[in-house]
């Protein structure tokens, strides 16, 4: 489709970055980059006057999204050259030439295009000679400047490092250890968003090993002392979750890999300098005091282990437990995936309507009632009436 709308409307389009690389690694990627010699959202437009589908304006960047008809998300963009008025803030545009929208990108590898045009289709525009660093599975910077320009490339390469099993050049990596300091310059959101999408990733414990050779930890009041154990906790964690498979949202994951080269140095407080949600607050108050919780390594019935852990989320009881290697980690996964929806068979109310009298003793009942349900004992709510009575 977008060959033929090329073909018609005269412009020159290519498919670019990732997905060129994604191609060539034959890696399955929906993010669909084309770029065009002339005004992107023009294209887009055109697109779908030809075969229907929607069109997102993004005017300040001057791209735009058509949305295929079939529900493909297509990103247009003109050639450009973005350039950095300061360090670490967000780019300009100004329009330009193909070559010079290579040239601001991150590594040889997703600096290589894709010619659409029917008469010349395929053609592949790689002025970095990405090809060969693919071949040879290393991750490149274009020029010497890339990560003063932009430091959250170093987060990027250690992505795709992990993610291919590439490696960064000897150059490349230098420079990465040398603009390493520039990190504290990005906002704390920044950060945050390229932690998310680094240990969404495949290999979490390789990831913190990683980003300890490279002094990322250390640029936040963690010391080199704690690389060990930190890798040692986070294949525990990732074990765990392989291996139990509990139901905790599997979104929040990335966080608490983040925490642990801080909770190994026991400097969770300096997590607090990251923009944090409610629920990260909660994950860290959960492990505060988790850590002086006693005797859960007897518990023999999932019922039981309510009494502890009522009140923490799933997140930061799987945090603590994956590192102590419990001979009863099997009971705690069934307490978590029982607990997610165990069934409410009496409450306060029901307790009243009982003859009850109200009074703070009901909390100790339902609790009582809980437990019994989570051990599986109850399993109605006329067994719950015939074990109140
Ligand atoms: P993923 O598969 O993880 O999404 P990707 O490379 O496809 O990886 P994007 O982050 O969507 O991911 O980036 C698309 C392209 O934009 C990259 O291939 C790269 O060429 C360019 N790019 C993205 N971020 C940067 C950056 N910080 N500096 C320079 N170029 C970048």
């Amino acid at each position: 489709d977008i060959s033929r709308t090329a073909e018609r409307t005269g412009s020159r389009v290519y498919l670019i970055g990732g997905i060129v690389r994604d191609l060539f690694l034959e890696r399955p990627n929906d993010d669909i980059d084309i770029v065009v010699e002339g005004q992107g959202i023009d294209f887009a437009g055109h697109l779908q006057a030809d075969y229907g589908g929607t069109v997102k304006m993004h005017e300040t960047f001057g791209t735009a999204t058509w949305i295929h008809p079939s529900g493909l998300y297509i990103d247009v963009t003109s050639a450009r050259l973005e350039y950095y008025d300061r360090p670490a803030s967000l780019p300009d545009v100004e329009l330009s030439t193909l070559s010079e929208d290579l040239y601001r990108r991150d590594f040889t590898i997703n600096s290589m295009a894709l010619c659409l045009n029917p008469e010349v289709f395929g053609d592949l525009v790689d002025p970095f000679n990405g090809q060969a660093d693919l071949r040879s599975k290393t991750i490149k910077v274009l020029h010497n400047l890339s990560f003063i320009d932009d430091p959250t490339r170093i987060l990027r390469a250690v992505r795709f490092e992990t993610r291919f099993d590439f490696l960064m050049d000897k150059q490349t990596e230098s420079l990465a250890l040398n603009s390493m300091a520039r990190m504290k310059d990005l906002s704390a959101h920044r950060i945050v968003e390229e932690m998310k999408r680094l240990f969404k990733d495949e290999n979490p414990p390789g990831t913190i090993k990683r980003l300890f050779k490279l002094r990322f930890w250390q640029q936040f009041g963690v010391d080199d002392g704690n690389a060990e154990q930190s890798y040692i906790h986070a294949g525990q964690l990732k074990t765990f979750y392989e291996i139990h498979k509990p139901p905790a949202g599997r979104k929040a994951r990335w966080f608490n890999y983040f925490a642990i080269p801080f909770f190994t140095s026991r400097k969770m407080h300096l997590m607090h300098q990251f923009s944090l949600t409610k629920r990260n607050h909660k994950f860290l108050q959960d492990l505060r005091s988790l850590s002086d919780i006693q005797g859960v390594e007897q518990v023999r019935q999932p019922g039981a282990f309510h009494r502890f852990l009522k009140h923490y989320d799933d997140e930061a009881i799987i945090f603590m437990i994956a590192k102590e290697n419990m001979e009863n980690e099997d009971v705690i996964t069934t307490y978590l995936k029982r607990r997610v929806d165990m069934p409410v068979f009496l409450t306060g109310e029901d307790l009243i309507q009982e003859g009850m009298k109200p009074g703070p003793h009901f909390r100790g009942i339902l609790l009582d009632l809980e437990v019994s349900v989570l051990n599986g004992e109850i399993n109605s709510t006329d067994e719950a009436l015939d074990w109140l009575h």
